[in-house]
């Protein structure tokens, strides 16, 4: 079955922060999965 592009895209992996569900950023550090705000409170 082919999906259409709309489907693709949807689907496509976004990182997503497991902590609060924010959008994650693509950043150098990509093994990161937290968003800034939760990675400053896990080094407080
Ligand atoms: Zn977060």
């Amino acid at each position: 079955m082919i999906k259409s592009p709309v489907e693709f895209f949807r689907t496509l992996p976004k990182k997503v922060c497991p902590e609060c569900g924010q959008t994650v950023k693509e950043q150098a550090e990509s093994y990161l999965m937290e968003c800034d705000r939760c990675l400053s409170k896990k080094m407080e």
